[in-house]
């Protein structure tokens, strides 16, 4: 029985790429990837309902290192999907081999996507991961060229697809006639592709070259205001916030907040010396109910230990439109 591995992303493509295969006698299983920008909900969500077994690896490091500068460039927005499918298939591929799997899948559709489905695409990802001919995309195999699997019949080509464009009404009666009914919409899931998110993202990298992954997991939360000397404050927009915030936040950070009355956290990235930290702390006070013209004391705790700095909220206007 043909071993196959395939990378599931919750979609239905992907769901009726294992099913088709399935359906013509392999033992298939999943796998999913984890980051700061996409994690794994989805796709188990998806496998469970099909009974699929289902692998998860984090891909942290190496997919930050293409985020911050991707060989092949980025999509729409801060997406480079072209390498980051290279890297997926490359960490799949390792289980290649004896007493592993046989052969990759992708529920990959000629023509779907502009950027990342196009025919060349589909060739430069399987170049880039060492993979070549061992990769089946069984919705649109007919469309491509025969792969390994295909031609030394361990997968039976007349049996796959000849899908290919941006529609999605042969996916969607397939769906139906499997009786697949949980998917998830087809964008939607990695944030890299969210225009507001990329924006703040594209900033962060802007001024801090050096951010990691730690430093993406704060910017994921509440507003996020760039000075012009390139410090960044992050300001919590409700309670969940503020706690991620402190949760979050390192020893090199500075965080701001109201000893008294309910108010928002803000936190410094990466600290700043005393100008910055008054911004902070008058946006603490600003974005509370306190009254704005008051000064009112705000603790501050930063790599020096704790302070307290008497602001008004007005100091805080000056900033408010470098909201990003
Ligand atoms: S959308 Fe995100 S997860 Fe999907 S290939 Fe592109 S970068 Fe990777």
């Amino acid at each position: 029985m043909a071993r196959a591995l395939g990378l599931i992303s919750g979609g239905l493509d992907s769901l009726l790429a294992a099913e088709l295969l399935r359906r013509q006698g392999a033992r298939v299983t999943g796998i999913t990837f984890t980051s700061p920008f996409f994690g794994a909900s989805r796709a188990r969500r998806a496998a469970e309902s099909l009974g699929l077994d289902l692998l998860v690896e984090d891909i942290t490091d190496p997919h930050w290192a293409l985020v911050k500068d991707p060989p092949r460039g980025y999509g729409k927005n801060m997406n480079p999907c072209l390498d980051c499918h290279a890297l997926m298939l490359r960490k799949a591929g390792r289980r290649l081999g004896p007493g592993g799997f046989d052969f990759l899948f992708t529920g990959e559709v000629l023509g779907q996507r502009p950027f990342s489905q196009n025919r060349q695409s589909l060739w430069l990802v399987e170049r880039d991961s060492g993979l070549a001919g061992r990769i089946v995309r069984p919705l649109s195999a007919r469309r491509l060229d025969p792969t390994e699997p295909e031609k030394t019949g361990l997968v039976d080509r007349e049996r796959l697809l000849d899908i290919s464009g941006r529609g999605r009404k042969r996916q969607l009666a397939l769906a139906e006639a499997w009786g697949i009914t949980v998917f998830a919409a087809p964008a939607g899931g990695c944030l890299l592709t969210v225009p507001s998110f990329a924006v703040r993202l594209r900033d962060l990298l802007d001024v801090r070259p050096e951010a990691g992954p730690d430093e993406v997991e704060l910017i994921k939360t509440g507003r996020y205001f760039r000075l012009p000397g390139g410090e960044i404050i992050i300001v919590g927009r409700h309670q969940a916030d503020n706690e991620r915030l402190w949760s979050l936040a390192r020893p090199r950070d500075v965080l701001a907040e109201q000893p008294g009355p309910p108010g928002p956290t803000a936190l410094v990235l990466g600290g700043g010396g005393e100008s910055v930290r008054r911004v902070a702390a008058a946006m603490a006070v600003h974005f509370s109910r306190t009254d704005d013209r008051q000064p009112v004391p705000v603790l501050i705790r930063s790599p020096e230990g704790e302070q307290t700095l008497l602001v008004r909220g007005e100091e805080a206007e000056p900033y408010l439109d470098r909201l990003i």
